[in-house]
């Protein structure tokens, strides 16, 4: 079976980025949120469950999945918010992991926001943190999203903290410089994840 790399950081890391440049060196991804929307899209099995549980009310005028109200629906209820996550979670992992063998590349990249949040760390044979200061993530999600800095904090807060996630990882990027400084982190990662998977031809 493949080797995985989970690649996570917190909001405005840099893990599309990141991700991005180990796309570029032909590898695989597949992407947590992706797959997460993949699952609940029109027609899906996983819409037609909460469709069965929350009524048809749950559903836009179109059939789409109303998010903000399911956020309604589980907000204050953690009865409701586990019976969706104990629908969601493991389809989501099956997805994932579909996706994974399905995958030519000589490993492969998950890209996972919340991977020791949700124990997805259990699923992956490297954790790949990307860090940056709780400043930068500011700086550069507000300049993004065009969102406050309120709201980025408290997104920030209710994450696993940037210790934590330090001492979980097995490897680090410093995305605090230039892009170039982050190009030359993962090309050195790229080689070592080829060695680790097997693949570098030695
Ligand atoms: P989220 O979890 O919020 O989706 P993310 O971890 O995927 O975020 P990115 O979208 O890759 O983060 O990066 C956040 C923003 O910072 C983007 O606008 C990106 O272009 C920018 N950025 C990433 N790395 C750098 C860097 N080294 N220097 C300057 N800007 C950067």
């Amino acid at each position: 079976s493949k080797f995985i790399v989970g690649l996570t950081g917190g909001i405005g890391s840099g893990k599309t980025t990141v991700a991005n440049l180990f796309a570029a060196q032909g590898i695989t991804l597949v992407d947590a949120d992706i797959v997460a929307r993949d699952v609940v899209a029109q027609g899906s099995v996983g819409l037609k469950a909460i469709e069965a549980h929350f009524g048809a009310e749950i559903l836009t005028l179109e059939g789409e999945l109303d998010r903000a109200k399911l956020r309604q629906r589980i907000f204050n209820h953690p009865d409701e918010r586990e019976w969706l996550n104990q629908l969601l979670h493991p389809m989501i992992r099956a997805e994932m992991l579909a996706q994974v063998e399905k995958a030519t590349s000589a490993y492969v990249i998950m890209v996972v926001p919340l991977l020791f949040e949700n124990g997805l760390d259990r699923l992956v044979n490297r954790t790949l943190v990307v860090d940056i200061s709780p400043e930068l993530q500011v700086n550069r999600t507000v300049k993004r999203d065009n969102v406050d800095v309120s709201q980025v904090n408290n997104i920030i807060n209710s994450q696993c903290s940037r210790s934590e996630k330090l001492a979980k990882a097995d490897d680090v990027i410093d995305n605090q410089g230039e892009i170039s400084s982050l190009k030359r982190q993962v090309l050195a990662l790229h080689q070592q994840y080829l060695q680790l998977s097997g693949n570098d031809n030695a």
